[in-house]
């Protein structure tokens, strides 16, 4: 390779080109590649080194919980008909069509680990996603709110396909704190998915929205296009813990 040629490649940003011409040149001489197959050798490398980065970035960006992957999920505790509806997500669709997801369970079945499996699945193929819990999420809505940025943070949050919002529930918020939940899930509806959790029922969700006509509205807006799962196991925590006596 030129000192030409290395300069064009790293303006032309193909550091995959560039990494592996020399012996895709040499390896076409000796094994009579053909020019197709010559190109296509560079062109593969270069999309793979691309995606492979694009991933890792994606992950970083996330924010997603470590080794809660799909790799380490035991499926063997769900329902077939939860199974089921896991595997149709699978195909990224669901983003798409900003579809919600909604998951229930009871402490320690495993509402987490599904529902941040279910995104790192997605990022995997390309796709970006924001995790955080409802706590976190509704603080930095506030400082937002507070410093008059929160016009900015709703568009910064618009740009994912789907926002994880972990473990929605009742933690003794104020009015300004469930307006601007509030505020987040109109302002998403029918914009891009959220991927929720929670421990309670819908029955009990005016404990998190207090008055019924906002609890009955936030409903409305998470149900209208969404995948529902209910875990019915029981807590995985005090099963591994019960396994190990
Ligand atoms: P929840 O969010 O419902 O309270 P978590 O997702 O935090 O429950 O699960 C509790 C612990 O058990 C975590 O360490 C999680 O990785 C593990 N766990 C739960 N369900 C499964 C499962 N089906 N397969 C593997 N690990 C699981
Ligand atoms: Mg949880």
């Amino acid at each position: 390779m030129t000192t030409a040629m290395k300069e064009k490649l790293a303006l032309l940003n193909l550091p995959g080109i560039r990494e592996i011409l020399d012996e895709t040149i040499r390896g076409a001489i000796t094994e009579e590649l053909s020019y197709e197959a010559f190109f296509v050798t560079l062109l593969d490398h270069e999309y793979m080194l691309r995606k492979n980065s694009r991933v890792e970035r994606l992950l970083k960006e996330s924010k997603l919980p470590l080794q809660k992957t799909f790799g380490t999920f035991d499926f063997k505790r769900l329902a077939a008909k939860a199974i089921q509806k896991i595997k149709a997500l699978d195909d990224g669709l669901f983003l798409d069509r900003k579809e919600n997801i909604l998951i229930f369970g009871n402490p320690g079945t495993g509402k987490t680990h599904l529902i941040a499996a279910i995104a790192d699945a997605q990022i995997r193929k390309g796709r970006r996603l924001l995790f955080t819990t409802c706590s976190i999420l509704v603080q930095n809505l506030l400082i937002a709110k507070r410093d008059l940025k929160l016009p900015a943070l709703l568009k910064k949050l618009s740009r994912y396909d789907g926002l994880v919002i972990d473990d929605i529930r009742y933690v003794q918020q104020s009015r300004e704190e469930i307006e601007i939940l509030f505020t987040l899930l109109a302002d998403r509806y029918e914009q891009g998915s959220i991927l929720l959790t929670s421990n309670l029922p819908f029955s009990k969700w005016d404990q998190i929205f207090k008055d019924s006509m906002t609890t009955a509205a936030a409903i409305d807006r998470l149900v209208h296009h969404s995948v529902i799962i209910e875990i019915n196991a029981g807590s995985y925590r005090t099963e591994a813990a019960k396994n190990k006596q």
